[in-house]
């Protein structure tokens, strides 16, 4: 589905990312680990085309680097930035909407999908009508997996969203995330963690970064 062959990023002439290459398959849960700096970020904005990127990266067979960064999503990749980037003025539900009016879907789509997101987090339905600005930093993180989903129909790139939660936050985004798998299969996850413990049982495969590269998979483990 996802792959990125010896996809490199400098920032400011400084290489941040070096030759990163992974793949993840339909329906693959990743964890994608390393330390604070490693890299995380900057691959999943590499995707996004929020940085410019050298080597090659596909989406389906489509080359992901000629197609426009604001395009993207419309592939069906939905992103939950580490620092949410909700637009505080904005309801929640509005946030929500956000990606499907850039996509332009229908109103019909557009209400299947609502339909989908409250399904997986009823939350977010009563929460809808408060301005974003005015929910907590766990629960933004909640409304960001909202519109992730809202867009993200093959693929969700998570971006640390267990970091700082509270523990209830965190178990209910946990509780969450299994019933979105169970709900759709074929869903690809991509969740990024600074805690290679966190997320062992919860994923099908791990990937480690290690200062802007791809460390070798353990002995034993498949290779990517
Ligand atoms: P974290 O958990 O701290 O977010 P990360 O693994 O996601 O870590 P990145 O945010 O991708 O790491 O950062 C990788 C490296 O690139 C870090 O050393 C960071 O300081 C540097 N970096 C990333 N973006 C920029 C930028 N816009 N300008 C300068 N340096 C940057």
């Amino acid at each position: 589905m996802l792959r990125l062959d010896e996809v490199s990023v400098s920032i400011a002439g400084i290489p941040i990312l070096r030759r990163v290459s992974l793949e993840i398959g339909r329906g693959d849960t990743i964890a994608f680990v390393g330390r604070n700096g490693a890299g995380k970020t900057t691959t999943l904005r590499a995707i996004m085309g929020v940085v410019h990127a050298s080597g090659a990266m596909s989406f389906d067979g489509t080359r992901l680097d000629a197609v426009e960064p604001y395009k993207r999503p419309g592939l069906g990749i939905g992103y939950a930035p580490e620092d949410r980037r909700l637009f505080s003025a904005f309801t929640v539900e509005e946030n929500i909407l956000m990606p499907a009016r850039v996509a332009r879907l229908s109103a019909e789509e557009t209400r299947r999908r609502l339909a989908r997101v409250h399904a997986i987090l009823p939350e977010l339905k009563e929460m809808g009508p408060r301005p974003a600005g005015s929910v907590s930093g766990g629960q933004g993180k909640m409304v960001a997996l909202g519109r992730a989903l809202m867009i993200g129909t093959r693929l969700i790139l998570l971006d640390e969203p267990f970091q700082g939660l509270a523990p209830v936050l965190a178990n209910r985004y946990a509780e969450a995330l299994r019933a979105l798998r169970d709900q759709d299969p074929d869903l690809g996850l991509l969740i990024t963690e600074s805690n290679p413990a966190l997320l062992k049982s919860f994923a099908d495969r791990t990937i480690t970064i290690e200062r802007g590269e791809i460390a070798a998979a353990p002995s034993g483990a498949a290779a990517v």
